[in-house]
């Protein structure tokens, strides 16, 4: 630049005469006038000739002002600056500056008192250039009034145009990198800070002083996710650009996630340094972290309930259940401990850390009863941290000591518990709703698995006599009836069965309350007992039905005698409560001499019997016939006639409503139960009827055993699926609170017909259904008939969008595991766990668990064959999702469910 020659050659205080050919030579003149001396004159002559020579070769301008602004004179160099001679700055009072700077100029020349002699103040300002645009210019201004040989103010400025653009540029660089959103870092050679911008800065709530000079790895410390920091640093440097998502703690230990972009820095000083532009997805990655834990947790919650339903050890769920809740949620120590006695706990399984064993029980301090804590908690405990928590400064649990924060849920319920799952860490760890949810699930699992257990337990052992009465069951009957034949085929002798079915029963049961007919069952008991001889059992089948096996006779006159016995033995009235009931029994009666009679023969000529005797006007008994065999001959009847049924039409479709209980908003145990049909997506299942020309409507009990033999159930399914699609059309396409789902039963049969998906697809295209709604119900004998095939075939049904339920659920005990392979959807408890829900407790612990574990693998539960309200209030309480049974509705053609629904909602109104 111009800048040496500027102020040492043209400064005023040498007092050089600044004339040049285009300044005011008159008055330069004067000034030399005054020195008389030649020889002065002649140097000063010559300095003045230097001087202007060197004025006109600067390239800065110098100009000497009036006081008032105007240009006394000005060098000729201002043309270079400005494409204007110099001659047309002469007296002019500015010198085409802008005018925005010109106003500044002339404010700043007053605050900073240029009007004193020796006073000096620098500009920057525009000036305008003859072919357009503006120069700047930077103009230093000397007030030198007192200099007898200026006596003006002396300008001396330079373009500073490019440097101004230089500096504009680097200043605005600099505020786009201050201002991004995204995080901007820079670091030189040796990874150390050199700039980081505000949005970096606020990452950490740094400032810049703090950052700049430190090493980026101790700014960003314990890289957790992707590549270590400096490992990254170091490709960088080696001229690979990089980008990834980063982890670091920051110092308060939050851990923030980043999405980086790192690029070596080539051009200039910085070169071999690295820049790095950064977003913070923090959220976005605690979003993808949280789904993922979640799946994990929801797999790991199926996974552990199939496993619960697969074993019977409980030692091998609990372990199981530790370990999936310390890995799942990275732990450091897991317990499952049961509960044996006050303040005593057994340790079932240990995962981690965790200081104690299995099999040992840790002694407590005795001041903190940890089970009452967890007992007085709805949901789980949770210790943010043991050594702050009140709960705990009394006593910390003996495993608090190492542990910073845990969780700790008990395992059953209030009333029944088992123990406590304890899950800890190390570190200060909030355990999010989530995490909780998911150990109470587990917990959900255990106590459902403790639960079978016991119920396991007490079916083996009661497994021979009927818990009531304490008479042999079934089961012993029939091994006592089937060695009493092994010895009567050596002793030839009569051997008779005799079933004593009392006649309504119900009646009574219901009138006198579940109470009283069970002691009325035990006081019929205890009178069959002491009417039959030693040798002869007496064993309870089952509701009102007794049977006597009867190994004393000689004959069938024998038989006939103790027939009448029994019912002499029941004719006195029972008191029962106070009251006087009186009680009659039909009697059906199987006697045979050969040893070869099985106990199934036996049983069922007796019940064959039985009927006949009911239907001869009660109170009496009945030998089997072979007569009776003419049902043999029937059975053919029934072929040719079903199969006409089919011909003509005959066969029509029930509909029996499955309620929601759930639906039922406060859950009101006492809720009228009609009012179930209203609330919330009524389902209901197809059941198939016959409206026979001579029998009127017979139900499928008395013929689809016999279409299942024959193969006619295959047509026979299809008349009712089309009849039920066909229906269901009906009801989707009215909104009056009709069925919106339907289940069809599947006999075994269809299941293993290759035909049925298709079949099936073509009727949902045929009535325009929406596959999701209709369920297929089959039982878990269909599929233990033909596994392999049956569940290909229900897959294929799945993959349709159909529904599965598992009817009859219970009924196949051993199987339970089974369910695991199924594309099941929904379970539907049979009948008999339900009869027996409100007075059984071995019904009620496997109804209990039955609805726990079908929820724990997302399964929707229906209670079968509900007739009372106690039943309802029962499974409502057990969070059974829906139900079906005589208590809402008998199957029903579907116009009578239309008046049912239609009826209902008039009420309503
Ligand atoms: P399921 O599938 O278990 O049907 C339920 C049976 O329980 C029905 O007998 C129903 O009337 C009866 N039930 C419902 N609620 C109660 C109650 O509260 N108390 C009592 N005691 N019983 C109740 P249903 O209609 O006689 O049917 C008998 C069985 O015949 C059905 O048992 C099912 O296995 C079979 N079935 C019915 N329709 C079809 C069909 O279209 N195809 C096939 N393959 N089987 C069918
Ligand atoms: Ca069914
Ligand atoms: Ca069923």
């Amino acid at each position: 630049m111009t800048e040496p020659s500027g102020p040492g050659g043209t400064s005023p205080g040498r007092k050089a005469d600044p004339s040049t050919s285009s300044g005011d030579p008159a008055q330069i003149r004067s000034f030399v006038a005054r020195d008389a001396e030649a020889d002065a004159r002649q140097a000063a002559r010559r300095a003045h000739a230097e001087a202007s020579a060197l004025l006109r070769h600067s390239r800065d301008v110098v100009a000497i002002l009036e006081t008032d602004y105007s240009v006394r004179w000005i060098s000729e160099s201002i043309e270079d600056l400005t494409g204007h001679p110099a001659e047309r700055y002469l007296g002019s009072l500015h010198l085409d500056v802008h005018p925005d700077d010109l106003q500044v100029a002339i404010e700043q020349a007053e605050a900073s008192g240029l009007s004193r002699p020796g006073a000096t103040t620098l500009y920057t300002m525009r000036l305008a250039h003859r072919l357009g645009g503006w120069r700047w210019c930077e103009m230093h201004l000397s007030n030198q009034l007192d200099d007898p040989l200026v006596r003006g103010l002396v300008a001396n400025f330079h373009d500073i145009t490019r440097r101004k653009a230089a500096t504009d540029d680097a200043a605005f660089q600099a505020h786009l990198l201050a201002s991004v959103g995204d995080a901007v870092v820079a670091a030189d050679d040796e990874g150390r800070i050199t700039y980081m911008n505000r949005a970096a800065l606020r990452f950490g709530g740094w400032s810049l002083e703090e950052v700049v000079g430190q090493p980026v790895p101790e700014v960003f410390p314990r890289p957790t996710a992707g590549e270590a920091i400096h490992d990254v640093m170091r490709t960088v440097r080696d001229g690979h650009p990089w980008s990834g998502e980063l982890a670091f703690d920051l110092p308060d230990g939050r851990r923030r996630w980043i999405m980086a972009n790192l690029a070596q820095i080539r051009e200039g000083q910085g070169a071999g340094g690295v820049i790095g532009v950064a977003t913070d997805i923090t959220s976005q990655v605690r979003d993808r972290q949280h789904l993922e834990s979640r799946e994990r947790m929801q797999s790991e919650v199926s996974r552990l309930g199939q496993m619960a339903l697969a074993t019977h050890e409980l030692g091998a769920v609990a372990a199981a259940i530790a370990d999936s809740a310390g890995q799942t949620l990275g732990l450091d120590a897991c317990a499952i401990a049961e509960h044996v006695g006050d303040d005593q706990s057994l340790i079932r399984a240990s995962w981690g850390s965790y200081p104690f064993p299995v099999g040992t029980a840790p002694v407590t301090s005795g001041k903190l009863d940890l089970q009452r804590l967890v007992d007085d908690l709805d949901g789980p405990l949770l210790v943010e941290d043991f050594e702050t928590d009140p709960r705990f400064m009394d006593a910390l649990p003996e495993e608090g000591s190492e542990y910073r924060s845990g969780v700790i849920v008990r395992i059953g319920s209030p009333t029944r518990r088992f123990g406590t799952l304890t899950a800890l860490s190390v570190e200060h760890r909030g355990f999010p709703a989530h995490e909780r949810r998911f150990l109470e699930s587990l917990t959900t699992i255990l106590s459902t698995a403790v639960e079978r257990a016991e119920a396991d337990r007490r079916l083996t052992q009661m497994g021979l006599h009927d818990t009531l009465t304490g008479l042999p069951n079934r089961v012993l009957l029939r091994e006592r009836i089937d060695r009493a034949t092994a010895r009567t085929a050596r002793r030839d002798r009569t051997l008779a069965v005799l079933l004593v079915d009392l006649d309504r029963f119900k009646l009574l049961n219901d009138a006198m309350g579940h109470g009283a007919g069970d002691r009325l069952l035990v006081a019929v008991a205890r009178r069959l007992q002491h009417a039959v001889a030693t040798s002869d059992t007496v064993a309870r089948l089952g509701g009102d039905e007794f049977a006597v096996l009867c190994e004393s006779a000689e004959d069938l006159d024998d038989v006939f005698d103790l027939a009448s016995n029994l019912s002499t033995a029941l004719a006195p009235p029972f008191e029962i409560d106070g009251t006087e009931v009186f009680v009659t029994a039909s009697i059906g009666i199987s006697a045979h001499r050969s040893g070869t009679t099985t106990s199934d023969t036996f049983l069922r000529e007796a019940d064959a019997a039985m009927y006949r005797a009911k239907d001869s006007g009660r109170a009496g008994y009945e030998v089997y016939n072979p007569a009776l065999q003419e049902r043999a001959a029937h059975r053919l009847d029934t072929t040719t006639a079903l199969r006409r049924a089919l011909d003509r039409d005959e066969l029509t479709v029930a509909w029996q409503p499955e309620v929601p209980l759930s639906g039922d908003p406060e859950g009101d145990p006492h809720a009228d139960p009609h009012g179930d049909l209203g609330r919330g997506e009524l389902w209901a299942e197809a059941l198939v009827r016959w409206n026979h020309p001579q029998l009127g409507v017979v139900g499928p009990a008395a013929f689809i055993e016999l279409a299942e033999e024959t193969g006619l159930i295959v047509p026979l399914g299809e008349v009712v699926l089309h009849a039920a699609l066909r229906q269901l059309r009906t009801w989707l396409s009215q909104d009056d609170g009709s069925p919106r789902r339907i289940s069809i039963n599947l006999s075994p049969r269809q299941l293993s017909q290759s035909a049925l998906v298709g079949t099936v697809e073509a009727a949902l295209a045929e009535h325009d259904i929406d596959p999701t709604h209709v369920v297929f119900e089959i039982t878990e004998s269909a599929v233990m008939e033909n596994p392999d095939a049956a569940v290909r075939r229900l897959n294929e049904l799945h993959d349709l969008g159909l529904g599965l339920a598992v009817d009859d659920f219970g009924t196949g005990y051993s199987s339970l595991s089974y369910l695991r392979r199924l594309p099941v959807s929904q379970l539907k408890i049979d009948r008999a766990f339900i009869s027996g829900v409100t007075h059984h407790e071995a019904d009620e612990a496997i109804v209990r668990g039955t609805i726990e574990l079908a929820h724990a693998l997302g399964l929707v539960v229906v209670a079968e064959g509900v007739e009372t309200v106690e039943q309802r209030a029962r499974l409502l309480e057990m969070g059974c999702d829906r139900a079906q049974g005589y208590l809402w509705s008998r199957p029903v053609p579907a116009t009578e469910l239309d008046h049912i629904l239609i009826e209902l909602s008039s009420h309503r109104r």
